[in-house]
């Protein structure tokens, strides 16, 4: 940074998709702007890598992006102007069953309640609704909780969302594939489906899936936030990568101040310049459980059962919707389950770039206890082989990412939590702790900006965008300073 240092009115902490959101968004507003990166590239959780052998191109974190072709600050800037190209299959989501056809969300709202049998009516009565003004109500849910623009769809989803995924599942169909493909959806919190506003969840996940779909990224993720970085640097702002914040003293002078860090690292880096009441409360953040990944390289696709499975992005590999809240109360126990809910991600069969000629990628992952270490390699491989028998032999490299390792790779991954914190009942939209601004800190000139703030995990970059919106309404009464 040596030459630049001094010069800017703000300074972003992590380069991840919400650090480079709120960079964009400072930028625009004519405000100078340096991004810090601890890594040797931008991309937090979008980065590619060969994990496995050479010419697999694996996605290391995320891997299908329902929130991401959607968030309202994407769309507006028309990444694909930027490099960006999604890969939309036409479906977005299969679920396999031991006795019976797969269960599939097509793009199609129609082909998917064709395939539901008694249950398709009920299913466009639960999801057509919320598909009148789909971008309209989405603004809506993906930021702080707020008076809503689009009311009448707000209090649609609503009135839905606040159940526990089982019991809306349970009252709305009447058969098993319709309910397990909706715990599947649900199971995207991480939290056990018994809880209130996992059904918002399943209905957010299921919405999108015949709205953008659960597209795949050209080249890999990273092409997502590679995309931001070329928005960022077409309106000067400059991103400084190997520049780990482990303090105060490590921020050049500035006015405002964004963390795309989780609670824990702003409390340590910014706690002297805030007051102790916050940094305790910052400190008794919950980041829920973890997850265990395992990445393969294939010689070939995986050979379900029902081949139909081939033609979505991802496979929810969990069986019964009981099985599936099962694994989801195990993990949140502290317990191991025997037959984990996996969520599988097909790139390559879409972006044939990500592996050599007539080989595939393998992803999939588990969630497990906080910090946990055990392996689960093999009870990830069993539950696909049971979808898909003869999987196993089209193995050729595995590599593993547990929860110390996802930390280890990058720190706001506590304890292996990929999505900022535990979204439940008092963490969902009151992250990281109960303000009125949950951006803001009692510090004018220092706000959080990552996952860990509303609307909380994925890739879509609304907590940057929210948070820098809101920073910016306080400029002008920031002068430029060290932090402390
Ligand atoms: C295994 C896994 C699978 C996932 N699957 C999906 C998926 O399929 N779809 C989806 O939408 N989302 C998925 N996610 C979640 C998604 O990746 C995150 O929610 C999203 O990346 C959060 O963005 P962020 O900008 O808040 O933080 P991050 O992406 O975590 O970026 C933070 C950046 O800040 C840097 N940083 C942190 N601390 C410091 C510091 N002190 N100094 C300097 N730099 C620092 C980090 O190196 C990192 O680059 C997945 C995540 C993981 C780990």
């Amino acid at each position: 940074m040596s030459g630049s240092e001094g010069t800017f009115d703000a300074v972003v902490v992590g380069a991840g998709p919400n650090g480079l959101a709120a960079a964009v968004t400072l930028a625009r507003a004519g405000v100078s702007v340096a991004v810090l990166e601890a890594a040797e590239s931008i991309g937090g959780g979008t980065r590619v890598a060969e994990l496995t052998l050479p010419g697999f191109v694996h996605d290391v974190c995320s891997g299908a992006h329902p929130m991401g072709i959607v968030s309202p600050f994407f769309r507006e800037l028309a990444l694909e102007k930027h490099g960006l190209e999604w890969i939309r299959p036409a479906a977005s989501l299969a679920h396999p069953f031991d006795d019976r056809p797969a269960a599939i969300l097509w793009h199609s709202l129609e082909r998917t309640c064709g395939e539901l049998g008694r249950d398709g009516a009920r299913y466009e009565r639960l999801i057509a609704p919320l598909l009148r003004d789909p971008h309209g109500l989405l603004a809506d849910l993906l930021g702080p909780l707020r008076v809503p623009e689009h009311p009448s769809s707000f209090v649609r989803f609503g009135v839905r969302a606040l159940w526990p995924a089982t019991w809306l599942a349970r009252l709305a169909f009447r058969d098993e594939p319709a309910r397990a493909l909706f715990a599947g959806c649900a199971a995207h919190s991480i939290l056990p489906l018994t809880q209130p506003l996992t059904a918002s969840f399943g209905l957010i996940f299921s919405l999108t899936a015949h709205v953008g779909g659960w597209p795949v990224a050209r080249g890999g993720s990273i092409a997502i936030t590679r995309a931001l970085g070329s928005v960022l640097e077409s309106l000067g702002g400059t991103v400084h990568t190997n520049h780990r914040v482990r303090s105060a003293a490590d921020l050049p002078p500035a006015r405002l101040f964004l963390f795309d860090t989780d609670p824990l690292q702003l409390a340590e880096i910014a706690g002297p310049a805030l007051p102790d009441g916050y940094v305790r409360r910052l400190r008794r953040f919950r980041f829920g459980p973890g997850v265990f990944k395992l990445d393969l390289a294939l010689d070939g696709p995986i050979p379900w059962s029902d081949p139909r499975c081939l033609e979505a992005s991802t496979v929810h590999v969990g069986g019964s919707m009981a099985e599936i809240a099962a694994s989801e109360r195990a993990m949140w126990r502290g317990e191991h389950a025997e037959r984990p809910f996996l969520i599988v991600v097909q790139q390559s069969a879409f972006d044939p770039g990500r592996a050599p000629a007539g080989r595939h990628t393998g992803y999939a992952y588990c969630h497990v206890p906080h910090g946990s270490t055990v392996d689960m390699t093999n009870r990830i491989e069993a539950q696909i082989e049971r979808f898909a028998p003869g999987f196993r032999d089209r193995i050729l490299a595995r590599h593993t990412l547990g929860p110390a390792d996802l930390e280890r790779r990058n720190p706001n991954d506590v304890g292996g939590a990929i999505t900022g914190g535990a979204a439940d009942l008092t963490q969902l939209f009151t992250r990281p702790l109960v303000r009125l601004d949950p951006y803001s800190t009692p510090n004018p000139r220092v706000w959080l900006c990552s996952a860990s703030t509303p609307p909380g995990g994925g890739v879509h970059g609304m907590c940057g965008y929210h948070a820098a919106s809101r920073a910016l309404r306080r400029l002008g009464s920031a002068a430029r300073a060290p932090l402390v």
